[in-house]
């Protein structure tokens, strides 16, 4: 037995602000599934495919973790999952009122379920998916925010789509 949380999000794609957490929720809870939103009302550079293998990857020496899509209602699949527990991450006062509004809204759904939410280690605290597709979009190191495969993804993606700027000089010496 023991307690399930899951971490929902869109992992557009997965960054080490996101490792943190789900390490850290792991080091607490049995077991914690980090679980890919299938459709984010947001427009993705990663299909669902794409982002469970980067976080999957990413959290693969972690066994009290895993990695699973999810479709439709976050506590629908919290209980199908028989999670007890939402993890979600702070950063700053913006991520507080969004996460506040939508834990009262899971309670109302579910109220059996908690939602626990950790605050960011101080290295991650400026960093999200979308601020490092634009730094790689403009040809920025990432070193450090995103583990390598991602780093490399993404500028695949990027550059399938023509966005990649080029390396400028200072970056190669
Ligand atoms: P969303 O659910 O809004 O699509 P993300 O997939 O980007 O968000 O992130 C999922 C969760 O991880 C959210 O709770 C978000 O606040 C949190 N998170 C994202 N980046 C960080 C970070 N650098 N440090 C701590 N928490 C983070």
């Amino acid at each position: 037995m023991g307690i399930t949380a899951i971490y929902p999000g869109s992992f557009d794609p997965v960054t080490m602000g996101h490792v943190d957490i789900a390490r850290r929720a792991a080091a607490i809870f049995d077991r914690v599934i980090l679980a890919v939103y299938d459709t984010p009302a947001k427009s993705l550079v990663f299909t669902t495919p794409e982002r469970v293998a980067m976080a999957t990857r990413a959290v693969s020496d972690a066994p009290n973790i895993s990695v699973r899509s999810f479709s439709g209602l976050l506590v629908g699949f919290a209980r199908e999952v028989e999670a007890k527990v939402i993890v979600r991450g702070l950063r700053a006062v913006s991520d507080f009122e969004v996460e506040t509004q939508m834990a009262l809204m899971n309670r109302k759904l579910a109220p059996e379920i908690e939602v626990v939410c950790l605050v960011t280690s101080l290295n991650y605290s400026f960093l999200s998916a979308s601020l490092i597709k634009e730094i790689i979009k403009l040809g920025g190191p990432s070193e450090g925010l995103v583990p390598d495969f991602v780093a490399e993804a993404l500028q695949h993606k990027l550059a399938r789509k023509g966005e990649v700027a080029p390396v400028p000089r200072w970056l190669t010496g």
